[in-house]
């Protein structure tokens, strides 16, 4: 499941292609993905300009010249593939269509753009341009992991009194967004802290070296996702995985990497979800 660096690779890979171009057609094949797709989206898309495209959490957002943004979620399974379009030395040829290929968007520069998706827990919207807050997707969610509003007194003050472990208080998408499974266990491996802890017994300091632990997690695995863009020149032009190589997540009975730490990987599931963590030397 692609979480915020995946999200944001996607949105590197597009920006090229998309930014500034018009949408010179767009081929709607289905009514629905997650949920059903916006009345008449071909038709509103057709002739678009895209002038920004933006990422906010997990979802990729396009402003268009139209007055209207175009929201994608990849949902589980969702891949967006460039084709038609020098990319380096490299030309990417038109592949035939293929099962799932819900929404192909021909952009005026020759680029098209294809959004596939087999189990269709993706998404797609249309709103109104400047109305973010209000759309049921966006409204509530917490700061960006990696915008100035995250900041050390700010997760203090999140935490504060709170029960629930640390693991699911930092998978509250209110509290922030875009965090996901992998890169909470990730961070709370780095900052030592025991996932089942509760977020509001957690001392102060421990809570403010957070923070900057969350944003390293998460600007290495863009960072990872950034020559993974450089290497699809090569491939078959999908954007957004690429081979990470985690700590502790998906490493269950690995030696803990812990320099001088005799702990094995242990894998508990909280909230219905796999939680990675060393028992040693997480407290
Ligand atoms: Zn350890």
């Amino acid at each position: 499941m692609p979480e915020l660096p995946e999200v944001e690779t996607v949105r590197r890979g597009l920006e090229p292609v998309m930014t500034g171009q018009v949408i010179a057609t767009a081929q709607v094949n289905r009514p629905d993905l997650r949920w059903p797709l916006p009345e008449r989206m071909a038709e509103r898309l057709t002739g678009a300009r895209v002038d920004r495209l933006r990422r906010r959490s997990k979802y990729i957002l396009a402003d268009l010249s139209t007055g209207e943004t175009l929201l994608i979620h990849l949902g589980m399974s969702g891949r967006m593939l460039i084709s038609g379009t020098m990319l380096g030395e490299f030309h990417h040829h038109h592949p035939a269509p293929a099962r799932h290929d819900h929404v192909v968007l021909d952009m005026a520069g020759g680029a098209r753009v294809t959004f596939n998706d087999a189990r269709r827990f993706g998404a797609m919207d249309l709103f109104a341009t400047g109305t973010d807050d209000a759309h049921p997707l966006l409204a509530g969610l917490g700061p960006e992991p990696l915008g100035n509003a995250f900041d050390e007194d700010y997760l203090i003050a999140r935490l504060k009194g709170r029960k629930t472990p640390i693991k699911a208080a930092l998978l509250d998408q209110r509290i922030v967004a875009g965090l996901g499974n992998i890169y909470v266990s990730e961070t709370l491996f780095r900052a030592g802290i025991d996932p089942r802890r509760h977020a509001g017994r957690i001392a102060a300091d421990r809570v403010r070296r957070l923070v900057p632990l969350i944003r390293e997690v998460l600007s290495e695995a863009i960072e990872a996702g950034g020559s993974s863009l450089r290497d699809y020149r090569q491939a078959d032009g999908e954007l957004g995985y690429f081979q990470h190589t985690f700590r502790v997540y998906d490493r269950e009975n690995a030696p803990c990497p812990t320099p001088g730490c005799t702990g094995h990987v242990a894998r508990i599931v909280q909230s219905g979800r796999s939680t990675f963590f060393c028992p040693r030397c997480q407290r």
